[in-house]
């Protein structure tokens, strides 16, 4: 188990302070990008970018972690504040040579610094508490005996092999992503169902140091869905959640196997079971979730590595799976007729996030916006038409993003890059076109 910050502290003890996690594409300075602004060696940080100061990069938060082990940092609001202004995007974490776990370290500390006696942040803490209340059980406010009203077939089904995880942003915010990924797992084939005692994922209690409620939530489900052999999911932040952080913090194995959603798409494609015959004459760009793609292509490379005699020979081979991992919505889209992809600058591994996750979006709106903005001028400069993602929190921070820089153009009458693009969800048109 790697969970508290002292558990970390050989992890956190190689860190060499060279800044190279400040950037992107850190091994490879010369690839060539779409436009003179998006080419070689730019920052890859939204903390870093957003505030300019060196404790939000990863590199300080790293040596503040070092401090704070060692006695040499009080925990304050002031620090808290500092270190819960992260995405956990996990941008520093490939960059890294060193193959520091930066963000179990950043969300170590944060847990640290609360359980030190600090109070969590206002948002982070009013959401804690909700997801605490056995009458909501989701950051959103809302009754539990509404979580699942937006699906139609038969509920808490034991018969069956495959349970769908939906989410609380699917259940209560995003729900066409739940009903269209409800009706694609039926065009698939697949006989499932869907969960009313299921709770929230617990990923913003971890994301923001709030480890008892999160392993509350975690207990509950891993008891929940013990009994069924899959669990599928549509939200990259409840798979992540599930798959790299449920076994870590809980030093066991799932009982039960977890699958995203696109990874049954790729496997009926590429079975020959699945063909997409209706066309989607558009050009699109991709945003890689970091939830869903980078964290999880890192678990994969680290998973095979931390079983590996003779790094020199499995180094490669390594790369090769987590690369593989990175492919996977690249491959779906090549099956899809007429669609044209124009990728950005920043993708797979060195991908910038959309600027949601980590409990930034609730407690650093700004921060958030301005990150979206600027993955949407990044977009934009592909010439794309739509935005292609597939993750509900994705999905709405870049749709706000949309619509700041729309009322910002109202205002200054001046064309932004990215105010035209149309974010669409992948799953959801995967489900139009099937
Ligand atoms: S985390 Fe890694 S890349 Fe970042 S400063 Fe430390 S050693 Fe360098
Ligand atoms: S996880 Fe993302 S936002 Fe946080 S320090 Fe690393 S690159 Fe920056």
């Amino acid at each position: 188990m790697t969970s508290t910050l002292e558990d970390l502290r050989m992890i956190n003890a190689r860190c060499i302070h060279c800044r190279a996690c400040q950037y992107a594409y850190s091994g490879e300075p010369d690839r060539e990008g779409q436009t003179e602004e998006y080419t070689g060696m730019i920052q890859g940080c939204p903390a870093g970018l957003y505030y300019g100061w060196e404790g939000y990069f990863n590199s300080g938060k790293q040596w503040i972690a070092r401090a704070f082990l060692n006695n040499e940092i009080k925990p304050s609001k002031e620090l808290l504040e500092v270190v819960e202004a992260c995405t956990t995007c996990g941008n520093c974490e490939t960059q890294c040579e060193n193959r520091i776990d930066t963000v179990s370290v950043t969300e170590a500390l944060r847990a640290a610094i609360i359980e030190a006696g600090i109070e969590p942040l206002a948002k982070h803490k009013k959401f804690g508490e909700m997801v605490g209340n056995d009458l909501l059980r989701n950051p959103y406010n809302e009754p539990r005996e509404k979580r699942t009203d937006w699906f139609a077939g038969a509920k808490d089904r034991k018969d069956v092999k495959v349970a769908y995880f939906v989410g609380c942003t699917g259940a209560y915010r995003q729900q066409h992503i739940a009903k269209h990924t409800a009706s694609l797992l039926k065009k698939l084939g697949i006989d499932f169902t869907v969960l009313t005692s299921e709770v929230c994922c617990g990923s913003p209690m971890l994301r923001t140091g709030q480890k008892a409620i999160f392993e509350d939530v975690m207990r509950k489900n891993i008891e929940l869905f013990k009994n069924y052999e899959t669990v599928v999911f549509s939200c990259a932040g409840c798979f992540k959640t599930f798959r790299n952080d449920y076994p870590r913090i809980s030093g066991k194995p799932l009982p039960f196997k977890v699958q995203h959603t696109m990874e049954l798409v790729r496997d009926n494609i590429r079975s020959g079971k699945l063909k997409i015959t209706k066309p989607y004459s558009k050009t699109v760009t991709w945003h890689d979730p970091c939830h869903s793609i980078r964290h999880v292509g890192i678990a994969i490379e680290k998973d095979i590595l931390s079983r590996s005699n003779n790094w020199l020979t499995d180094a490669r081979t390594a790369e090769k799976a987590k690369e593989a991992w990175f492919e996977l919505p690249r491959e779906v889209m090549k099956a899809i007729p007429a669609l044209q992809l124009k990728e950005m600058y920043r993708v797979k591994g060195d991908s910038f996030c959309c600027g949601a996750g980590g409990g930034v979006k609730a407690q650093f709106p700004d921060m958030a916006l301005a990150t979206a903005k600027e993955r949407l001028k990044e977009a934009a400069s592909t010439g794309a038409q739509v935005l292609l993602t597939s993750c509900p929190f994705c999905v709405t921070n870049l749709s706000d993003g949309i619509k700041a820089l729309k009322e910002e153009e109202a205002l200054s009458h001046k064309k932004l890059p990215g105010s035209d693009l149309e974010v669409v969800e992948l799953l959801q048109l995967l489900d139009q076109l099937i």
